[in-house]
Parts: C-alpha cells; structure tokens; sequence
C-alpha cells in the first residue's frame, strides 16, 4: 500500500500532461491532474488548433480572390470576424471538453484548480487549499508568452488574447520574426487587416535554412504585409482608440492593435519548484535529463515547460517515454533528432533536418539540390507565390539529412517526407521512387 493519495499528480493538462496521465490510468496507477485554465493546454485552446482555424480562415479569403481565373464570378463576399471567432471557440470547447472526458473514462481525477508544490511529494491546490501527496510528480504546465519591458507593455496583446478579439481591427502590428508572428501577421493581413510584421533581425525565422527564411519574407510581403527588419518596438503611446509606436531608432508608427509575439518561457513562475528542491535554468525551464527526469529522481517534466523542443507532438512522445520509463521498467528517451515541423504561413513552411549552414557545420561534404517555381495553380489564379524546395545530402551514398519546403501543402507534404529522411533513405532513393503527376511534391524525386 502506497502512502501517497495518488501514484501519480500531473501539473497542467496540455497534450504531454494528459497523454501520460491518460496511459499511467489506463495501467491502473492512481493518476491525478490539475490544471489552472481549462483541459487541453495551448495546443488545443490558444495554439496549434484555433491558430490553424484562423488560417483556414485567411486562406478562404485568399481563395475567393483568385477564384475569377478558374472561372468563378463571386460579388458581394464579406468576412465576419465574429463568427469565425465564435465557430472557433465552441470548436475548442468540444476538444477541451473531449480531454477531460478522456481523464475520468481512465479513471484519472481532475482538479479544474491550479496546484502548486509545498514539498517533494505534495502540493496544494490553489482553489479548495487542499494539500495533496504523490508517489511521482509530473510537471507539464507548457509555456506562456513573454513580453519585454517597454512603456506602455500593457496596451500590447499576446496570441493568447488574439483569438478572442472583439473585433478585426483594420491596421494590425505583430512584433517578432518568429513561429507565432509570421503566422499571425499571415491570418490578419489574410482576413483583411492592414498588417505590418516588425522583425529586429534581416530575415524572418530564425535558426530556419537561410533560404526558406528568405522565401518566407517574400511570401509575407506578396500578402501584402509590410514587413519591416532592424526594428525593435522602445515604447507604446495610447492615442484615442489606437497606438503609436516608438522604435530604437526613433521611427514612430500608429496601428490599432500591437500583437507582440516576442517567444515564450517555460510556465514555472510561482510554481513552487523550490520547495521540491527542483532545478530550473536562466529562463525558468525544468532541468531534465534524456528521460525527461528532474534532478530530484521522482519528479518528471515534459512539453514546452522544459524548453527542448517545443512542439506539440514533441510532448507528447515526452509523456509517452515517461510512462515507459516510470511504470513500464523500460527507461525511454525520446529522440529529438529529425523532427519534422510546419510553419503555417501562406504559402506555409515543411521543414525535416538540418538547415544547409547545419550541415555544413556537421559534415565535410553535402550536396544540396533545389528548385523555385511557380506552382501550376497560380499560373491561371494569377497568384505570385512561388514553391521553393531544397533537398541536402551527405556522404558518397548521399543520405539525405535535410529537407525544406516553402510552398503550398509544404505541412503535409513533409509528414510524409519526415519518414524518408527518419529512416536514413539516401537521394538514390528518392529518385526510384516514381513521381505522382502533377504535383508540387514530385518535384522532390525529379531533383
Ligand atoms: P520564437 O522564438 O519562434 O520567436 C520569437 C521572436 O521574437 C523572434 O523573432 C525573436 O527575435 C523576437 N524577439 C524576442 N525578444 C525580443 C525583443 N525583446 N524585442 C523584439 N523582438 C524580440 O517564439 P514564438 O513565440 O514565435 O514561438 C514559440 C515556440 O512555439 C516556437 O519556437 C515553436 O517551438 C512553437 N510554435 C510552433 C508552431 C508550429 O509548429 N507551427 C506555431 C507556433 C509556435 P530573434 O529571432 O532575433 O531572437
């Protein structure tokens, strides 16, 4: 008989929280979960999910403009950002609903309450002060946007309130050149707000090959995005129902709303982590090791509040490892390489591997095959974008070690190439395999 009320309490309720909370149930552990907002963590409630609603949103827009090349007439068509809004947010209620279903159909308790460590073992939940003990603690509380000190922060919003606008101001101004930004500054300027994308750096995307970075600022500014580099916000003036905006070197700009998608840190603060004798780094995030364990050896962390790699399923995958190492007696580390990712911008970006200046880095000889062209759509849509594709290679029997994408279905696309490059298939290979005509994604066997 334990002496713990449960064998495992989950901090957070996001997709590597309730992924293992969900197995750790299901092998009979008594399995607790807190969780402070509501079940389904940023993916499902202020990420991943309703981000790529809105984007089906813009890319409904940008269809209905390049219908009349294939022969449609469309007068009178007129976006509601309400109702896209609200169509969204039941949308995200259904899910969130479906993630705590999954909880109690194991037989795990959820506690819609915010709990916080008042020991190794025990923590306190924040609403009913209900102090409670655990064999394994672990911690999943993600991340949350991070704003730099300016005057005038606090007429800033973040992606979490940008979902839950009363209304679709006419200028837009996202601060960032990153993941979230160039998103967003896609969805606004793709619903019909006046956008402006402000980037410190040259080129949008970071630590991205440096030609998809380039291919991706091209894209943004054939949106109709005034993409702005070398600029960096100093302070925000209210004046009437919008804003001015002062940068460092003394531009000023008005806008009726700033976004600042300015990165994310690990959901640590207040968190209590000192009274379990946990370790976090500069930023806040949970020192883990390869099994996602913290220095104190029964206290785990996955998903974004560790700061490794933060992608949805990349959580998920932690959560799973974790339940194989903790109650499968098979320590699992989950392996970060080659992790296939989307950026959904318009056209969006499918990235696996490494970048070209990464392998480089790496390896003594690469080679390095791509392509630009103009898709066959948008010769008769009349649209300008334009798919750009780059395929690296390593060694004599040139394995491929990286492939990036910037066109459309790049998302889709580079699930199904991930596989390829995941499991070590080399250019010989992809040449064999026969085309499927037409496609953008041949151009990836014909290169
Ligand atoms: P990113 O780290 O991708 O981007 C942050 C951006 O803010 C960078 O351009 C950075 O500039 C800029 N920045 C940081 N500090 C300042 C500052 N003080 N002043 C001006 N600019 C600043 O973070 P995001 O928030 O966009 O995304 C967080 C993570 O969420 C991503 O890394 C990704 O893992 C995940 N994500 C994944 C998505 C997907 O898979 N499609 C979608 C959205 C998020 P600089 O480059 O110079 O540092």
């Amino acid at each position: 008989m334990s002496n713990y009320d449960y064998d495992l309490f989950v901090i957070g309720a996001g997709s590597g929280g309730v992924r293992a909370a969900r197995l750790a149930a299901g092998l009979g552990k008594k399995v607790a979960v807190a969780e402070e907002y509501r079940a389904g963590g940023t993916c499902v409630i202020r990420g991943c999910v309703p981000k790529k609603y809105l984007v089906y949103g813009a890319e409904f827009g940008k269809a209905l403009k390049e219908a009349s090349g294939y022969g449609w007439s469309i007068k009178g068509a007129k976006f509601d950002w309400a109702s896209l809004r609200d169509e969204i947010q039941t949308e995200v209620s259904r899910l969130s609903a479906i993630y705590e279903g999954v909880l109690e159909r194991n037989g795990a308790d959820f506690f819609s309450e915010r709990a916080e460590f008042t020991g190794p073992h025990s923590l306190r939940l924040m609403k009913s002060g209900r102090e409670i003990t655990a064999k394994h603690i672990l911690i999943a509380t993600g991340g949350t946007p991070f704003v730099p000190e300016m005057p005038g922060k606090e007429y800033a919003i973040t992606s979490d309130e940008a979902f839950l606008l009363d209304t679709l101001p006419e200028r837009v101004m996202v601060i960032g050149g990153g993941y979230i930004a160039s998103e967003f500054a896609g969805i606004f300027a793709g619903l019909g707000a006046k956008t402006t994308q402000v980037y410190r750096g040259d080129k949008l995307l970071r630590g991205f090959d440096e030609e998809v970075r380039e291919a991706v600022g091209a894209g943004q500014i054939r949106n109709g995005i005034d993409v702005k580099f070398g600029q960096s916000p100093v302070s925000i003036k209210k004046i009437g129902n919008g804003f001015k905006v002062t940068f460092e070197d003394g531009f000023q700009a008005g806008t009726d709303l700033i976004m600042m998608a300015t990165g994310r840190l690990p959901n640590t603060q207040g968190l209590g982590l000192e009274k379990a004798g946990v370790k976090s780094d500069e930023k806040g995030a949970v020192i883990v090791n390869a099994q996602s364990k913290s220095n104190v050896g029964h206290i785990y962390a996955v998903g974004d509040v560790t700061n490794r790699v933060n992608l949805t399923p990349v959580a998920i995958r932690e959560g799973m490892a974790f339940v194989e190492t903790v109650y499968k007696n098979n320590p699992t580390a989950y392996d970060h390489s080659d992790i296939p990712s989307a950026v959904f911008t318009m056209p969006p970006v499918g990235t696996v591997g490494l970048s070209e200046a990464q392998a480089r880095a790496k390896y003594r000889t690469i080679k390095v095959y791509k392509t630009d062209f103009r898709p066959m759509k948008n010769l008769l849509s009349g649209s300008e974008h334009r798919c750009f594709m780059k395929l690296i290679t390593t060694g004599k029997r040139e394995k491929v070690i990286g492939v990036h994408i910037v066109g459309d279905y790049a998302g889709e696309i580079i699930q199904a190439v991930g596989i390829a490059v995941k499991a070590g298939l080399t250019k010989a290979q992809f040449d064999a395999t026969c085309a499927v005509h037409p496609t953008l994604a041949e151009e990836l066997v014909t290169l």
